[in-house]
């Protein structure tokens, strides 16, 4: 086995059955993601919607596709027609946006609310108050071409253990609050390679893994 297959399957062997692993291949070669394909993995994602598109078009086809990072409203057109899941979605006018797009495809889109739990100003999402008020707009409701189905956090970059445990905690609180009235709310999208282990103890069930597979990233690739 090579070693992006080994480390696939050492993590998978950790996981709890019910979450799910989007294998982060952002910055990664095309080559080097298909190791993963070819030891089973199916679910990647990516953070830019440049990025996500080339390797739509570079890896087979029964890939699902996700979107992790920022995604600016002028962009959502090239990323409709087949993403899977997109995760990061901060505003109400960003989703009437998708939902614009998926009706030109004929699709809905399934789609996560990002939330702001980390300390640092620089993270994208929502408030808790936001994400309330949007799930419960009418304006909501005339969208007929995605689908809310959970939430996305990033913790803190930190070694702090209390402190992202506490940040995955409020976003735990808030997903069960918001799900207990809303059965289309399963996906609860938080740990990346440094605090998987932590966000699954705290209740996720979707994590977002790149270099525990991959190996070290190499931004200036
Ligand atoms: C890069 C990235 C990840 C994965 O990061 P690793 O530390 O490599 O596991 C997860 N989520 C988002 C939003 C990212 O941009």
């Amino acid at each position: 086995m090579n070693e992006v297959a080994n480390n696939l399957k050492s993590l998978k062997d950790s996981l709890p059955s019910d979450v799910t692993l989007i294998a982060v291949s952002k910055t990664y070669a095309p080559e080097i993601v298909m190791q993963a394909y070819e030891a089973g993995q199916r679910v990647f994602g990516e953070n830019k919607v440049q990025e996500l598109t080339a390797k739509y078009e570079a890896l087979p086809k029964d890939i699902q596709w996700h979107l992790i990072g920022h995604l600016q409203s002028n962009k959502v057109k090239y990323i409709a027609p087949f993403v899977h899941l997109i995760h990061s979605i901060d505003s109400l006018k960003l989703l009437q946006e998708v939902n614009k797009q998926a009706a030109k495809c004929n699709r809905v889109i399934d789609c996560l609310l990002q939330v702001h739990i980390a300390q640092e100003e620089s993270k994208f999402g929502m408030s808790p108050s936001d994400v309330k008020t949007v799930l419960g707009s009418k304006e909501l409701k005339e969208l007929k071409n995605v689908k809310i189905t959970g939430l996305m956090g990033m913790a803190t970059f930190t070694d702090n253990q209390q402190q992202v445990r506490s940040e995955f905690k409020t976003l735990k609180d808030l997903f069960d609050d918001v799900s207990s009235s809303n059965p289309e709310i399963k996906n609860l999208s938080m740990g990346m390679s440094d605090d998987h282990r932590l966000a699954i103890e705290e209740g996720s069930n979707m994590i977002r893994v790149g270099s525990l597979i991959f190996g070290k990233r190499n931004y200036s690739a």
